[in-house]
């Protein structure tokens, strides 16, 4: 696997494999690689001919500055676990690489997808920031597949959303949630959970795995399956930012579950904080957690 910086080594890189037919899978990271960013890789190697795995913690994404000073980082451990998984390319800019002096220009989603539930808490701009960064990798990269993790639901509906809207010539895949043996989401955010913190972002598991037992119970409402969720949170001493039942494809808030709804909480644990999701199925089957 070799390490590019810049946009031109990428595209030099990626134009032989090319002109002998090669297809291009993208799998773009903040880096800190855990075992969630390596099934995308994985996932990636089945799917394509040449992987190249972006690593770039972008600014524009990030509405905390003390969340981005602290954002855990270690490129030659990331290079390792890339390499291993199977990666081709390992595509990490220097910031001025990907932002040069002068940039002015904003890939925006308007509307509920990014207004709502991350964009609700987070603002909108943390989305804003998303679909520049991604629309600027899928132009240097110009993948036949970028591969994408269901941890982050709504970040993968704001990038099918763009993709549609731009007529992106990529396919998208989403792949699912990487877990502990507990239940707790993989995220590179995981190794600032010190001390009791750690068993409390249990919590958000919890949450998920209650309102799916009470659904496998019974219950259909949506307001008495987020009480449930509520209660398991607090039962660990954890108020949710936010836990929401919504239409996974629009976001808007459903009364009951009569058809796939996504459930997703987000939750501070001491400085850290975290998001969680599952898809909640009448019929009692649940994916994602
Ligand atoms: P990040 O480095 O946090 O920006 O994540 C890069 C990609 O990995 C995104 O598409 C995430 O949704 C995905 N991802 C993060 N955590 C997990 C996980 N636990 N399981 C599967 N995919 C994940």
């Amino acid at each position: 696997m070799r390490t590019l910086r810049t946009v031109a080594e990428l595209r030099a890189a990626l134009a032989e494999p090319r002109r002998g037919g090669a297809t291009v899978a993208l799998v773009p990271t903040m880096g800190y690689l855990h075992d969630g960013h390596l099934s995308l890789i994985r996932a990636a190697r089945g799917a394509a001919d040449e992987i190249v795995v972006s690593l770039f913690v972008n600014p524009a994404q990030f509405n905390e500055a003390a969340d981005l000073a602290a954002y855990p980082r270690d490129e030659a451990r990331d290079a390792a676990l890339a390499a291993e998984a199977g990666a081709d390319l390992l595509f990490a800019p220097a910031l001025e690489e990907v932002y040069p002096p002068g940039f002015a220009t904003q890939v925006r989603i308007a509307g509920p997808l990014t207004e709502r539930l991350e964009g609700a808490h987070r603002g909108a701009e943390h989305f804003h920031g998303v679909t520049t960064v991604v629309t600027k990798l899928l132009n240097m990269v110009a993948p036949d597949v970028v591969f994408f993790g269901q941890k982050d639901a709504q970040q993968a509906l704001v990038i099918r959303r763009l993709a549609a809207d731009l007529d992106l010539p990529v396919r998208i895949e989403v792949a699912p949630t990487v877990r502990e043996p507990d239940g707790l989401a993989l995220s590179s955010r995981n190794v600032r959970l010190h001390g009791d913190d750690r068993r409390r972002a249990l919590a958000l598991h919890r949450a998920l795995t209650t309102a799916q037992a009470q659904l496998a119970a019974g219950t259909r409402d949506a307001a008495a399956l987020a009480a449930a969720a509520r209660r398991a949170m607090d039962d660990l001493d954890v108020k949710p930012e936010y836990l929401e039942l919504v239409d996974p494809q629009t976001l808007a808030p459903v009364a009951a579950v009569d058809q796939e709804t996504l459930l997703a909480v987000a939750a501070r644990i001491g400085e850290v904080r975290l998001i969680d999701n599952a898809v909640l199925s009448p019929n009692g089957r649940s994916a994602g957690s």
